[in-house]
C-alpha cells in the first residue's frame, strides 16, 4: 500500500483524523523492561491525556513473555502489551525491527512511534521510518502536545522547536534523561492486555539479510553510566590510567558511575563506552562530578543538563564553571584524596 501514492494519501488522512494512539517500542532483559524504554513509555503519556500506548516487545522465550506481564502492569498508560515471539527477534537486529514495526504499524495505525535514543532506538528508528516513509523527530527533549517537539541542535547550545506536519506515523526518538520514571508504585496499573503479534505475513527473505555474531560487553558492578543517579567524571589532567583509579575508588564510595571525557579516553585511561559528550554517552544525573575537565563545548553536550554540577579544576577560567554549581579552583591530586578520605567505606 505504501508504494501506491495514491493509496498512500488515503491511507494518511484516515491516521491524520483520529485521535492519538501511540507504539512504544520496548527493550527488555532478564525478564523485564529495560528503565530506558519506560522513559519512552513517560514521553508517550504525555503526547496526550487520552492517549492509549501500545507497547511492542520482541524476542524468544520465557523471559520475553515474563518481561510481557511486568510490561502489562508497569504504568497506567500502557492499553495494549504486543508481543512478537519468534528466533528472528532474537537480537536487536535493526532489519527484522524495521520489518515488525512496518507489520505492527499498518495494522494498527498509530498515530506515533516512540523509542528512546539508545543504541536500540538509535539502530531500529530510521530503518522503521524509512520502511513507513516517514522522516523521524530524533532526540527529543520535550513534548508539546501531538505535533510539537523540542530537540537540541548544535551540540545541545541550542533547542529547537520542532512541527511535525509529515504523514502518520510521527515517529520520535526521545531522550531518556529529559523523561524521567517515577518510582515504581506510583504509576502502577492494574493490568494491560497482552497479544501476539500474527508474523505469519512477515517477510522472511528480506529479514534473513543481517546476521547477528556477537556481543562483547563488561561485566561491571557499577550503576550504568545512562542512568546511573551520580556520575564522577575523569579528564586529560588525570594523567594516567593508574590515575584514573582515584575516579573508579570515588564513584565506588559513591554509588556512582565512572565517565570520562574524550581526552582521557583518547589517551588511554578507559575505555571509550566512558565517554561523556556529544560522540559519548548524554547523561543527566542528580550529581555530576568532574575533575580536571576543561569542559569544552562537546563535553558540555552530553552533561550539561545534570541537575548538580561539581567542578575542581585548577584554571579558575575553565569553561567547565560557567555550568557548575559548585565549583573548586585546586588541585585534583589533593581534592580526591581528601574526598576519599572523609567518605565513608562503602
Ligand atoms: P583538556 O581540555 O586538556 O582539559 C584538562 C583540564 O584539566 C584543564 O581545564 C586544566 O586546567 C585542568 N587540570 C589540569 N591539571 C589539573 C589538576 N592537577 N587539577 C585540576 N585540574 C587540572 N570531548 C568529550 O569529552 N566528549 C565528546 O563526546 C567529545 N566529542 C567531540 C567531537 C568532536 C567532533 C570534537 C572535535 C571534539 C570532541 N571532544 C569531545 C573533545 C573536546 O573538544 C575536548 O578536547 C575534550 O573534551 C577535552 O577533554 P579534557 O577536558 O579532559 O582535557
Amino acid at each position: 500500500i505504501l508504494q501506491n501514492p495514491s493509496k498512500r494519501k488515503l491511507l494518511h488522512s484516515t491516521f491524520a483524523s483520529r485521535s492519538a494512539s501511540t507504539l512504544v517500542l520496548a527493550e527488555h532483559e532478564g525478564g523485564s523492561i529495560k528503565a530506558q524504554s519506560l522513559s519512552a513509555v513517560v514521553a508517550a503519556n504525555s503526547i496526550s491525556r487520552d492517549n492509549p500506548v501500545s507497547l511492542l516487545l520482541a524476542g524468544s522465550g520465557s523471559s520475553l513473555q515474563q518481561a510481557a506481564e511486568k510490561a502489562a502492569t508497569c504504568h497506567p498508560c500502557i492499553s495494549q502489551v504486543l508481543v512478537a515471539d519468534s528466533d528472528k527477534f532474537a537480537y536487536p537486529l535493526a532489519e527484522p525491527w524495521g520489518k515488525l514495526i512496518q507489520l505492527v504499524q499498518l495494522k494498527g495505525g498509530y498515530s506515533h512511534v516512540i523509542a528512546t535514543s539508545s543504541s536500540f532506538g538509535k539502530n531500529i528508528l530510521p530503518r522503521a521510518a524509512a520502511l513507513l516513509d516517514v522522516s523521524p523527530v530524533t532526540d527529543v527533549v520535550e513534548i508539546n502536545g501531538p505535533n510539537q517537539f523540542i530537540r537540541p541542535i548544535y551540540a545541545g547550545n541550542a533547542l529547537c522547536t520542532v512541527r511535525y506536519t509529515g504523514a502518520s506515523p510521527c515517529m520520535l526518538s526521545v531522550r531518556s534523561t529529559s523523561f524521567p520514571v517515577p518510582p515504581l508504585g506510583d504509576s502502577k496499573s492494574d493490568g494491560a492486555s497482552i497479544s501476539e503479534v500474527d508474523l505469519s505475513t512477515l517477510d522472511e527473505e528480506s529479514i534473513g539479510k543481517s546476521r547477528f555474531i556477537k556481543l562483547s560487553s563488561e561485566e561491571t558492578d557499577r550503576p550504568d553510566l545512562g542512568s546511573a543517579r551520580v556520575v564522577v567524571t575523569g579528564g586529560r589532567a588525570l594523567k594516567s590510567a593508574e590515575n584514573f583509579k582515584m575516579i573508579e575508588k570515588l564513584a565506588e564510595k559513591l554509588g556512582a558511575a565512572v565517565g570520562a571525557t574524550r581526552a582521557a579516553v583518547d589517551a588511554g585511561f578507559v575505555p571509550n563506552e566512558l565517554q561523556v559528550g556529544q560522540t559519548g554517552k548524554i547523561v543527566a544525573p542528580e550529581l555530576y562530578m568532574a575533575f580536571g575537565v576543561s569542559g569544552a563545548i562537546q563535553h558540555l553536550a552530553g552533561m550539561k543538563d545534570s541537575k548538580v554540577i561539581v567542578a575542581v579544576n585548577k584554571d579558575a577560567d575553565a569553561p567547565i564553571f560557567q555550568v557548575a554549581d559548585y565549583g573548586l579552583v585546586g588541585d585534583l591530586f589533593e581534592a580526591i584524596p581528601d574526598l576519599l578520605e572523609k567518605l565513608p567505606e562503602k
